[in-house]
């Protein structure tokens, strides 16, 4: 990831027709792990909306405060952590026919360096940082 949606969400789809990389499912898909319940960020392929906008997108258009909340980068050294999250139904992570799951070790995805990990491992609300 990126950035994560929190129960907080009240699925009012403001945020998914915002994001560049349309990464953002909404509570009706079957490819979201949280299905019937919240909107979800797919976290391989949020790109933290760097090289499309200064600050997240879908944050900005967000109208709950703490529904979307930062996560760790979806990068090599964070690979456990989303194949861990993967297993138990925090993440649904694509499976590609040929690549297989499509985990950091196989695509790395772009992400905010000056949010450090203090940052992301609180959770915090993306549109403080900013
Ligand atoms: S941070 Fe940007 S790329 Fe990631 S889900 Fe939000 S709008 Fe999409
Ligand atoms: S804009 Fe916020 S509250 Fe609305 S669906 Fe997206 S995350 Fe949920």
């Amino acid at each position: 990831m990126a950035v994560m949606i929190t129960e907080e969400c009240i699925n009012c789809d403001a945020c998914a027709p915002e994001c560049p990389v349309a990464a953002i499912l909404a509570d009706d898909s079957d490819r979201n792990p949280h299905e019937g319940e919240r909107f979800y960020v797919k976290p391989e392929s949020c790109v933290e909306c760097v090289g499309h906008a200064d600050t997240p997108r879908c944050a900005e258009a967000c109208p709950t405060e703490g529904s979307i909340v930062w996560d760790l980068p979806f990068v090599v050294d964070f690979t456990d952590y989303y194949a861990d999250g993967n297993e138990t139904g925090a993440y649904k992570i694509r499976e590609h026919k040929k690549k297989g799951l499509m985990l950091p070790t196989v695509k790395a995805q772009p992400f905010m360096d000056e949010i450090t990990l203090d940052i992301r491992q609180a959770r915090a609300n993306v549109l403080d940082s900013f």
